[in-house]
């Protein structure tokens, strides 16, 4: 017994090792990915469920690194929050979205709303909203071609805080809102305090939701909640017509996930889901 206790905390301390490793790998492949221009960003449309139409896309960062391969943000973004790189990569976002914004447009495309995800640290201090309405008077998009996502973990961990940004993107024009919504603890005192525009149910709810009736129920509550606080709803995740149509008879907005698109190229966007502008 003794003998399997200490094979057992070998193993984990290997594993601990080789994940501490592996962060410290991708955290030094992360230092020059800006610069060697190793980041893209991709597009996942979201369509109104009434009219089926594309009215907005989000923008997701893909890492392809020259030593390592490609790497899911899933994995690269926790580390990039940690080291504190996301302040730097979160900034690029923004002005590739903008500048991507901007091309659009000059090509002679309709406007489109696009949605920027933002990490906690990008929340912190009060730079956020001068740093934001600079990027977009520097490429002269409009502020409400932008979207800025944040999570409800971001909105509850200093939520008055949080409430002066939103008040601060609202002044401005910038529409938010907030992801992963389900998976966290915001109170009902907060969220109507909360200048958001949007609830993104999240995807687990999504997914088990017509096979699962808590799951049902949840999305459904979430629902009448953000009609309740006059807001708008979005469901991430949809693969398949039955949870469309389910989503579409309990008076959901919005959908976005694979059964309409996975996450593509900005040109294979454009080519697939934007209009000519000219007519
Ligand atoms: P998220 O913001 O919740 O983004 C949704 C994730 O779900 C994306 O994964 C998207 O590709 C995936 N997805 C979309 N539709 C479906 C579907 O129908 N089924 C399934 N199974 N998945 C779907 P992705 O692109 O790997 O991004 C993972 C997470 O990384 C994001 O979760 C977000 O938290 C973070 N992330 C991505 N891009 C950025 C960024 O530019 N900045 C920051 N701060 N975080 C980002
Ligand atoms: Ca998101
Ligand atoms: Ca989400
Ligand atoms: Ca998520």
């Amino acid at each position: 017994a003794k003998h399997a206790g200490k094979n057992k905390y070998a193993f984990f301390t290997e594993a601990m090792q080789a994940n501490t490793t592996r962060a410290l790998t991708l955290s030094n492949a992360l230092h020059d990915a800006l610069e060697q221009q190793e980041f893209t960003l991709h597009y996942q449309p979201q369509i109104a469920l009434d009219s089926g139409k594309v009215v907005g896309a989000e923008a997701l960062i893909r890492w392809h690194s020259k030593t390592l391969g490609a790497v899911s943000p899933g994995e690269f973004i926790p580390i990039a929050e940690e080291s504190g790189q996301i302040l730097a990569i979160g900034e690029w976002v923004l002005r590739e979205t903008v500048r991507q914004l901007q091309q659009w447009r000059s090509e002679g495309f309709a406007p489109i709303r696009v949605a920027v995800n933002l990490s906690y640290a990008q929340f912190q201090g009060n730079d956020l909203p001068t740093l934001i309405s600079g990027i977009l008077e520097e490429y002269n998009v409009p502020a409400d071609y932008l979207e800025l996502e944040l999570t409800e973990h971001i909105a509850t961990n200093n939520p008055e805080h949080t409430i002066e940004i939103l008040k601060a993107f609202q002044q401005l024009g910038i529409q938010t809102s907030i992801d992963d919504f389900g998976t966290g603890y915001s109170s009902l005192s907060y969220l109507q305090r909360f200048p958001v525009y949007k609830l993104k149910i999240d995807q687990s709810f999504v997914r088990n939701m017509t096979t699962n009736t808590n799951d049902h129920i949840i999305v459904g509550t979430i629902i009448v909640l953000a009609q309740q606080l006059g807001m708008k709803t979005i469901a991430e995740g949809v693969e398949t017509k039955v949870q469309l149509d389910l989503l579409k008879s309990i008076g959901c907005d919005d959908i976005q996930g694979y059964y309409i698109s996975r996450p593509i190229p900005a040109d294979e966007f454009k080519d697939r889901y934007l209009q000519s502008d000219r007519n």
